[in-house]
């Protein structure tokens, strides 16, 4: 596989990685598009099949792991399964994008090491895990359990932030997202070598 630049934001659920990623897809002068995930999560209210993820079942999901048919994939939370599809990324490549990606930090980091110097990998980074909690009971899309699930995992992830190219500080949003803009429109200007298989 070969094409554009891949721009990665992981983080612990609820810090604010969503909001980054779609600001930034709305600045027409960084042409990013959207990798759109395969989940074997429930669909939330708001959320539309193909433009938020593509929501399908777990038996559909192995198949895909069985036919090699991911760039990476991850249990994130318990039978909660979400991957990358490689037909995900060809096609945006084919459209001329730069491909933009909100996923979790192990499958963030295993996007890096596949296309080392294609990627930008960045971390956000909560003000604490105290405001973590805050800002997911706000958003009440997840249980009471489902988000001390999120919350347990949060320490584990926020360990993993050295690894990362770059560390964003989500303490203000306005700051966070124009320190995003400046990060990827630097990235993207640099010239790419590399082509991996
Ligand atoms: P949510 O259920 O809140 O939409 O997502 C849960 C977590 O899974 C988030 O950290 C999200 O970024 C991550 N995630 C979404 N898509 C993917 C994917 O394709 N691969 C991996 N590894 N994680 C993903």
């Amino acid at each position: 596989m070969k094409g554009g630049k891949l721009i990665v934001f992981s983080a612990p659920s609820g810090s604010g990685k969503t909001t980054i990623v779609r600001h930034l897809l709305e600045q027409p002068e960084l042409n990013l598009a959207f990798s759109v995930s395969a989940t074997s999560r429930a669909r939330r209210v708001k959320e539309k099949h193909g433009e938020h993820y593509y929501f399908i079942s777990i038996s559909q999901f192995k198949n895909h792991i069985k036919n090699d048919e991911f760039l990476e994939w991850e249990e994130v939370y318990r039978d909660n399964f979400y991957g990358t599809l490689k037909t995900e990324v060809e096609r945006l490549w084919a459209e001329g994008k730069n491909v933009i990606f909100d996923i979790d930090v192990v499958g963030g980091l295993r996007i890096k090491k596949k296309f080392p110097d294609q990627t930008l990998a960045v971390f956000v980074k909560p003000p604490s895990v105290d405001e973590l909690k805050i800002r997911l009971k706000k958003r009440s899309t997840e249980s009471e359990d489902k988000i001390n699930m999120r919350i347990a995992k949060a320490s584990v992830e926020l360990a993993t932030a050295p690894q990362f190219d770059k560390i964003i500080k989500n303490y203000d949003l306005d700051t966070a997202l124009s320190e995003a803009k400046q990060l990827v429109l630097d990235f993207i200007k640099e010239p790419t070598t590399e082509t991996t298989d």
